[in-house]
């Protein structure tokens, strides 16, 4: 791993007195999750679905709790079920590590819908889902009723066809068929309230960290879906700010910032391992 890189990183955490965090699929896949780039890692992870004919982009689409609910439920049932059962992985411990150096804290932005930096101790008004989150539901028949949490709910899925068996999520307003409040692929019905009120919050805390110097560490966010790339090299770019950008993939960087060509676990646990060394 390129040494001079790790230093600089090292150096731009410890001189630091607010962390922002960037997480995109990238910081998931280390936890064991699947990647959702190509059919064919997609395909891979779901056999029944190439059978179908349905890839990613297809499945994720507002339509099929209209026209298919239990094939609907049977893809984010499968997904809830998953990122319950998976732990994430050492990765966020060191991020949380980081933010409490920090005067200011940390803040998260991250286009992952699977709760995970929450699960791992970060305080829930400083992570900002811009895609949503799984562990929240809304109605699929417009009742104006408020999100409802998806905890205790339930869902066994025949995983030889994909689909939900029955009885399927429901509001607790109307008793329409509920949906995850996860912003999909031509998604006119999301109801991004909570999204909103998580921007505010970090809007808020941007205001309260000013001039102070920033960190920003991304994590896996690529370029096919650039929101969080976007958002990083946007709030990166002021003079006391240096944004480290994990990726194997597409590490490129604005100039004047650091670059580490490698996955989400490996990076994070190497630039740790740099702060303790330095440190002792
Ligand atoms: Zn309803």
């Amino acid at each position: 791993m390129d040494q001079n890189a790790l230093q600089e990183a090292a150096e731009a955490i410890r001189g630091a007195q607010a962390l922002l965090i960037g997480a995109g699929a990238g910081m998931g896949v280390d936890s064991g999750l699947p990647d959702f780039r190509g059919n064919e890692g997609f395909w891979k992870a779901y056999p029944p679905y190439q059978k179908l004919g349905l890839d990613f982009v297809s499945l994720a689409n507002p339509r099929w709790f209209r026209d298919d609910p239990t094939l609907a439920w049977g893809f984010y049932g499968h997904r809830l079920n998953l990122y319950r059962k998976t732990p994430p992985h050492e990765g966020f411990r060191v991020l949380l590590s980081w933010s409490e150096r920090m005067t200011h804290g940390a803040f998260v932005f991250t286009s992952n819908v699977d709760g995970h930096f929450q699960r791992m101790g970060f305080p829930t008004n400083r992570v900002m889902e811009v895609h949503g989150a799984i562990d929240k539901m809304q109605c699929t028949g417009l009742c104006e009723a408020e999100l409802f949490s998806a905890e205790g709910l339930q869902i066994s899925i025949d995983e030889s066809t994909m689909r939900a068996r029955e009885p399927l999520p429901a509001c607790p307003r109307c008793g329409a068929l509920a949906r995850p409040n996860i912003l999909m692929f031509n998604d006119w019905e999301w109801d991004h309230s909570a999204m909103a009120q998580q921007e505010a919050g970090l809007y808020v805390w941007l205001r309260e960290a000013g001039s102070s110097p920033m960190v920003l560490v991304e994590c896996g966010a690529g370029t096919a879906i650039p929101t969080v790339r976007h958002f990083c090299e946007q709030v990166a770019d002021h003079p006391q700010r240096k944004l480290i950008r994990i990726n194997v993939r597409e590490p490129e960087v604005p100039k004047g910032h650091i670059s580490l060509a490698v996955g989400a676990l490996e990076g994070l646990g190497a630039i740790d391992e740099y702060l303790a060394k330095e440190s002792g």
